[in-house]
């Protein structure tokens, strides 16, 4: 199988990390899906694709008939589903004696449940070819925690919990699991720090600064090549150290 016959499904790619693993696969030769929750934005991935093939497309993650209409589209299109990184992702921060049910759910549903219904959704038919790898985009807060983060915190430890019980159920169909948890990464997400904060944030980093997109997307890269063959189970830090 080459690299072009290979189809990888990432969710969310139509700005910050999602967008630049979508740039980094392209380049890379995959056929590349991107979702997006708007037309706009399914229409935008779309003018992203510039030396491989694929196609952006409208999912929302948190339903389940949204799902199946974009998966169908992939299948019927494109083929089985050889790579799923599941990228997409929301903050609703509060302290929790503040925090709304809609925002612990909401995070919840996103961050977590989605895991639950797009992987399971393109599982079978991986299952069937023997192969595929799957990649969860966790956070360092899922490690570490973080006061007024609860909710995102506890989505994204039950995104690391979800990961090796799936390279468990997975691993004798040739399929690996692992998660990539990012600490500061500069997207819309960070976007709201003040510039006093960041310059609080990176003195505790031992990098000294806060990281691109690009160098999550080198990461997925990774795990979806012959490279990384033998890595199941695993969660990569790309932290600059924030957590070690
Ligand atoms: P971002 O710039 O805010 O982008 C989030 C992406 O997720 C957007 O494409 C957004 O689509 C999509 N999305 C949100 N809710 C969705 C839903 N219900 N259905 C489908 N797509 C949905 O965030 P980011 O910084 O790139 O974060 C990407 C991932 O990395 C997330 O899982 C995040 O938790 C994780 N992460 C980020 C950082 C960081 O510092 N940035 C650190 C650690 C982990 P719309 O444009 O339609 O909203």
């Amino acid at each position: 199988m080459t690299v072009k016959d290979k189809v990888i499904l990432v969710t969310g790619a139509n700005r910050g990390i999602g967008l630049n693993i979508l740039q980094r696969l392209d380049i890379d030769g995959y056929t590349v899906i991107g979702t997006s929750r708007s037309d706009d934005g399914a229409d935008l991935i779309s003018q992203q694709i510039k030396s491989s093939n694929g196609i952006g497309l409208k999912m929302d993650v948190t339903d389940q008939d949204s799902i199946n209409s974009a998966i169908s589209k992939i299948q019927d299109g494109f083929g089985t589903i050889y790579g799923l990184v599941n990228n997409a992702g929301i903050t609703e921060d509060n302290l929790l004696m503040r925090m709304s049910d809609e925002q612990w759910l909401s995070v919840i549903e996103t961050n977590l449940t989605s895991l639950y219904r797009v992987t399971k959704s393109i599982v079978k038919d991986m299952m069937k070819a023997r192969q595929g790898r799957i990649i969860n985009v966790g956070s360092i807060v899922g490690l570490m925690g973080n006061a007024g983060q609860s909710n995102y915190s506890a989505s994204k430890s039950g995104l690391l919990g979800f990961t090796k019980s799936l390279a468990r159920e997975l691993s004798s169909r040739n399929i690996n699991v692992n998660s990539i948890s990012p600490g500061f990464i500069d997207t819309d997400m960070t976007n709201s720090l003040s510039n006093e904060q960041i310059d609080k944030l990176t003195k505790n980093i031992p990098l000294g600064r806060i990281a691109e997109s690009s160098e999550v997307s080198s990461v997925v890269s990774f795990l979806l090549s012959q490279d990384s063959s033998y890595i199941t189970g695993e969660n990569i830090n790309v932290n600059g150290g924030l957590y070690m």
